[in-house]
């Protein structure tokens, strides 16, 4: 079995595998931040690993906000942050369809099933969308409804793409037009497919159970997903920041999303703290999702390094 090596209160090896790496793929939700709960010490072992010429990137499976807010919970976390330097999966979802699958007109709508968050990024993309928080699709299906979508007559006959994300307002209405979309042969996209995600010291459904698992029972189909462990989203990382990915490190709670992002994109590393959802057991076990290369208690036991 994979080893992994424990860095915590090791000032010399954190040295030694500081200096392995230029830039750091950096988890949010259990690494930085436990919901509204910022950790200790965060915004200083982010300072320090920027005082040694470290490039910080924060990468996150949540849907529902866009950059800008995040950076302003960034601000209110105290955590220094720019913009430019976070990508969630609402963004990797916009620059896939702007950047990567470019449909061209007029078959190029994209149907939403998300938050504004998602709408955001499609929008700063210049992507047309319907569906998303469309207040006119937050009801119970009528008649006119089965009527309608069964003959196409409430379908926008312009929309080439489905993308699922989290919905906190997810109906049948909504998963009826997005089947019928995916059946005239749209693209099936989910921002992420995390099956649950969490919060309060426990977890919810996440965007994959609410709207990308039930339209891939419909289909048969699997999407293209856009946030981690999904390989499309270090290909959009890479490209944006010309990673070496033999210098690059993912720091992350979840084996089954982070870890196995970071191996999989044959990173030259990578590093789970123990403040979120995966444990050391749960790599010590036989069917382990992903082993790290290393790991700290915290991420602020980094700081060791500075003594
Ligand atoms: N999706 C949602 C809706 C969330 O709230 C969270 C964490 O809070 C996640 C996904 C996982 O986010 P991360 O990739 O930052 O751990
Ligand atoms: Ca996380």
């Amino acid at each position: 079995m994979a080893q992994s090596q424990y860095l915590t209160g090791d000032a010399s090896a954190i040295n030694a595998f500081l200096d392995k790496f230029d830039v750091f793929l950096i988890d949010c939700d259990g690494v930085l931040w436990s919901g509204d709960h910022v950790f200790d010490g965060v915004a200083e072992t982010l300072e320090m690993l920027r005082s040694r010429g470290k490039k910080t990137v924060f990468v996150t499976n949540n849907s529902t906000k866009s950059r800008p807010e995040y950076h302003k919970k960034f601000e209110s976390m105290g955590i220094p942050s720019d913009v430019e330097e976070i990508f969630g999966s609402a963004y990797s979802s916009a620059i896939y369809i702007s950047r990567i699958l470019k449909l061209p007109p007029p078959q190029n709508k994209v149907f939403v099933l998300g938050e504004a968050g998602i709408e955001n990024e499609l929008r700063t993309e210049g992507i047309r969308f319907i569906g998303g928080t469309d207040p006119s699709l937050r009801r119970d299906i009528t008649p006119e409804d089965w009527k309608g979508i069964a003959d196409g007559s409430l379908l926008d006959p312009e929309v080439g793409v489905v993308l699922a994300g989290l919905d906190w307002h997810i109906n049948y209405l909504k998963l009826s037009h997005a089947y019928q979309y995916l059946r005239r042969g749209a693209i099936f996209l989910a921002t992420n497919v995390d099956p649950t995600f969490p919060m309060n010291h426990n977890f919810f459904p996440g965007a994959g159970s609410i709207g990308a698992a039930p339209l891939a029972n419909m289909t048969g189909q699997k999407p293209v997903a856009l946030g981690k462990p999904s390989q499309a989203m270090m290909d959009a990382i890479e490209g944006k920041f010309m990673l070496n990915r033999e210098r690059t490190c993912m720091i992350g709670d979840r084996l089954d999303t982070d870890i196995k992002f970071g191996i999989e994109g044959k990173l030259g590393g990578t590093l789970a703290v123990l403040t979120g959802v995966s444990k050391r057991a749960d790599w010590e076990a036989k069917d382990a999702a992903a082993v790290p290369a290393f790991y700290v208690d915290r991420l602020s036991d980094l700081r060791a390094a500075e003594r």
